[in-house]
């Protein structure tokens, strides 16, 4: 029978490449601790339903699919998230292309980046916000709570933030305001272009 188990990328980048909008210390925690901690959990919680299917062992079912659901989304966001990212550039705008995509599901891109914004400021507690598409590259943006609540189902994520305070607290104490302003200037829109066509 077929395991299933997963394990942590490196970095596309180094620790300091995100900095001074992210700080290394920021990004060591967060990828190092967090990231691997969720894929942890991914894995503890398909060992045991390998070992509930092979052996018989009870297991609490409800539980471990719950636990199964937190730590499989977190691995998957954070790992889009890390790709979402790149160095600082002033002025960081998609290509034109991307940029009409945007404005025509939206209104204007500064519409979507307010939508965006706000939506990623209003989380409640923990979680992210998504940009997401379905399959005719219709856009649409979503809260997530924790890694796995609120989600629209058939669409795909393509570009998230991580709003959750382990993201940057350290950098920007409470104000996740300020967080996402400079945030914009991190974002890698060729990745983000790449995954809607
Ligand atoms: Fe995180």
């Amino acid at each position: 029978m077929k395991n299933i188990r997963y394990t942590l990328s490196p970095l596309p980048y180094e620790y300091t490449a995100l900095e001074p909008v992210i700080s290394k210390q920021i990004m060591e925690l967060h990828h190092d601790k967090h990231h691997q901690a969720y894929i942890n959990g991914a894995n503890t919680a398909l060992e045991l339903l390998e070992k509930a299917r092979e052996d018989g062992v009870e297991t609490n079912i409800k539980a471990v699919m719950r636990d199964l659901s937190f730590h499989l989304n977190g691995h998957l966001l954070h790992e889009l998230f890390w790709q979402n990212l790149k160095p600082y550039t002033e002025n960081n705008m998609p290509d034109k292309e991307l940029e009409d995509m945007i404005s025509s599901n939206f209104g204007s891109f500064d519409a979507f980046k307010k939508e965006f914004t706000e939506a990623g400021k209003a989380v409640e507690g923990s979680g992210w916000v998504a940009l997401l598409k379905d399959s005719q590259n219709n856009l649409l943006i979503m809260q997530i709570q924790n890694h796995n609540l609120l989600g629209i189902n058939g669409f795909a994520p393509i570009l998230v933030n991580d709003v959750w305070e382990h993201a940057y607290y350290l950098d920007y104490k409470n104000d996740r305001g300020a967080y996402f302003e400079k945030w914009w200037n991190i974002v890698n829109w060729e990745d983000v272009k790449k995954r809607i066509h």
